[in-house]
């Protein structure tokens, strides 16, 4: 049993065969798949197809490329959305410095909002970060060292999505309370992650395919989805030297542990 904590199956690119992409899914193991957000209407869409399809999980964010010409008030249609008892996760937000630097505190802002936002409801943050680490986990640390009397409970948690980073990146994100999501670029050939992934723990990841975008190999540059997370499985299990069965279990693990709005007896869920 896998989970794909990371795809957005409610983009045009799954508009016409999304039952057929859901089955090959279920076929590959793939029971569960959550669906972070990019805007609102991405989180209505979310929504809307967890009331379609069993074992689909919505989140609610603003990318963090989104935040460039989004207002105070786009934050707040965001934050209302996620008061939804079905929504498992604030995500995605971070950080975003690859394309474009001239709004960076702009998405420092945003990014203070989200996190503020996930310890007034209580729930996990999926980060996406492209080339802003430093800045990300500082303000991940920051905002943790803020929270330190709130307890247990109110500790910020959640996942460093897409990580592509350094064993010692890896320990910080751990510390700091994070898992780290791995997907298709594992099994990149220009990407030598193996070596890195060996020395984190199965407790501290999490698989994904970032679906559409980021396909493993073989299938490397065309449409990716849910089904392929099955192929970082085994890539990892290599890495690791272990059993795919182990990684799918303990990852899964890991997931249930991050998100507890996917456990099937999740308290919110029960009654639907
Ligand atoms: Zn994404």
């Amino acid at each position: 049993m896998l989970i794909d904590t990371h795809a957005h199956l409610y983009l045009d690119a799954f508009r016409d065969d999304l039952e057929e992409v859901i089955g090959r899914a279920r076929a590959a193991g793939v029971e569960r798949m959550l669906l972070p957000a990019i805007d609102a209407p991405s989180i209505r869409a979310a929504l809307a197809l967890c009331e379609r399809f069993d074992g689909l999980y919505a989140m609610a964010a603003l990318h963090p490329t989104e935040t460039k010409s989004a207002t105070r008030r786009d934050f707040e249609e965001v934050a209302a959305l996620c008061e939804d008892p079905r929504i498992v996760a604030v995500g995605e937000t971070g950080l975003d410095y690859y394309r474009d630097r001239s709004f960076d505190a702009r998405q420092q802002t945003f990014l203070r909002r989200h996190i503020q936002l996930a310890r007034r409801r209580n729930l996990p943050v999926v980060f996406h970060n492209r080339e802003a680490f430093g800045d990300l986990i500082r303000i991940v640390e920051e905002a943790g060292r803020d929270e330190q009397d709130l307890g247990e409970g109110g500790r910020l948690r959640g996942v460093f999505h897409c990580f592509t980073g350094t064993p010692e990146e890896a320990a910080r994100i751990a510390r700091a309370g994070f898992a780290v999501g791995v997907g298709g670029v594992l099994t990149f050939k220009n990407a030598r992650l193996d070596e890195c992934v060996r020395r984190i723990p199965l407790d501290r990841i999490v698989l994904e395919t970032d679906a559409p975008w980021l396909a493993p190999a073989p299938h490397r540059g065309k449409r990716n989805e849910p089904a392929y997370v099955r192929l970082v499985a085994e890539r990892l299990a290599l890495a690791k030297g272990v059993s795919v069965e182990e990684v799918a279990a303990a990852t899964s693990r890991t997931a249930e542990n991050v998100f507890p709005g996917i456990c099937r007896d999740a308290p919110d869920r029960a009654g639907r």
